[in-house]
């Protein structure tokens, strides 16, 4: 199908201005799940007591198809959306996901993202580049193989995930970058491992702290390894020097190898957050619109896009939205909020 470039669109291709929320932040990164199934069941996100074979994941017929996601990506481009992600649950297990890939790589504007847990990405890294995939995020938690399988609690060799991101080198995605979450008595005493296998490959690893997602992950501010902690661990061994921010609200503080041998970066959501600059929302693989990777509930945008609403009417519900918009979680977190109620990230998309 091809994506008819959305009216507001300048012609020289630059995304238009953005809506603000409430505390002025733009609307300009959308993290788009395509599934809410996952091939792992790591402790931090999936575990399996609460994801098990009872678990009633989304039937086919309520996830958004590939033409809409790429009509919705399409309204939110022409209202100032520069940034599309795709994730999950597991993105890769969405059938035929370089089509999609395809469809919206070609809206003006935008550059399109993936997260991805690497397992598939020895078979899916080329033709994702073929499609104008732009950017690949693996996640990989510890290069340990018996710590790694501990985490995603599926048995899976670290040794794939790792081929998974030679061959999404080898595709010419430079650099990949690989997140890793810590959690403290898990994989904390690997994470310089990880550090030191990727110094000077030309790939970030990007170290992430555990959070209070969804409500099934048993967090305990406790299980955190502050960000600080594990750069303090590597300066100790390989002196670092701060570098600056890529953008304005970047979430990811960045160090450079002051042998200039790369860099690494920490994600500090509770140590540290960043909600101030925060410009995401995210859309669900039913096609909920969430405003905040905490938020309770969503906006429904699937119920007018499949009524017939017109491209306008789906906008002004967006921006009517955002406009709305006062999150900022991580800024009032505590172990009390840790209670509150609110969606799984395997739905809402990481
Ligand atoms: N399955 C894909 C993957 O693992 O990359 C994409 C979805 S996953 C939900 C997106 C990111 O969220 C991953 O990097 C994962 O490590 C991170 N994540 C999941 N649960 C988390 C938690 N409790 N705290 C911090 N990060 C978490
Ligand atoms: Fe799956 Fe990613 Fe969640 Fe792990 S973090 S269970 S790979 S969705
Ligand atoms: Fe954005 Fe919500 Fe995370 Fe704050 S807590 S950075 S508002 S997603």
């Amino acid at each position: 199908m091809a994506i008819q470039p959305p009216d507001a669109i300048d012609a020289d291709g630059t995304a238009p201005a953005a809506v603000t929320d409430r505390r002025g932040r733009e609307l300009r990164d959308l993290r788009i799940s395509v599934t809410d199934r996952c091939n792992f069941r790591c402790r931090y996100c999936m575990p399996r007591e609460v994801f098990g074979p009872e678990f009633r994941f989304l039937p086919r017929g309520e996830i958004l198809t590939f033409e809409e996601i790429a009509r919705l990506a399409g309204i939110f481009a022409a209202h100032g959306v520069r940034k599309l992600r795709l994730t999950g649950g597991e993105p890769t297990l969405r059938a035929d996901l370089p089509a999609l890939v395809r469809m919206l790589a070609q809206i003006p504007g935008v550059e399109v993202a993936l997260t991805t847990n690497g397992s598939l990405l020895q078979h899916l890294a080329r033709p994702l580049a073929d499609a104008g995939l732009t950017r690949i995020t693996v996640s990989l938690d510890s290069l340990d193989d018996a710590v790694f399988r501990r985490m995603n609690d599926a048995d899976f060799p670290v040794a794939e995930v790792v081929a998974g991101i030679e061959a999404a080198e080898a595709a010419g995605f430079r650099p990949v970058k690989i997140n890793a979450v810590v959690r403290r008595g898990v994989n904390d005493h690997t994470a310089l491992d990880l550090a030191r296998h990727f110094k000077g490959s030309g790939h970030i690893v990007r170290f992430i702290e555990f959070m209070d997602v969804g409500v099934s992950n048993g967090w305990r501010l406790d299980d955190v390894v502050p960000g600080a902690e594990i750069i303090a661990r590597i300066h100790a061994e390989a002196p670092l020097v701060p570098a600056e921010p890529n953008y304005t609200g970047e979430v990811v503080r960045r160090w450079r190898y002051a042998d200039g041998s790369g860099e690494i970066g920490a994600i500090t959501s509770v140590t540290q957050p960043f909600c101030g600059g925060c410009t995401r929302a995210r859309l669900s693989a039913d096609g909920q619109l969430y405003t905040c990777l905490f938020a309770a509930s969503g906006t429904d945008l699937r119920a007018p896009l499949r009524a017939g609403a017109a491209d306008g009417e789906i906008a002004a519900i967006i921006a009517g939205r955002w406009a709305r918009r006062d999150d900022r979680y991580s800024e009032l977190r505590s172990q009390a909020t840790a209670g509150l109620p609110r969606v799984e990230m395997s739905y809402i998309g990481g």
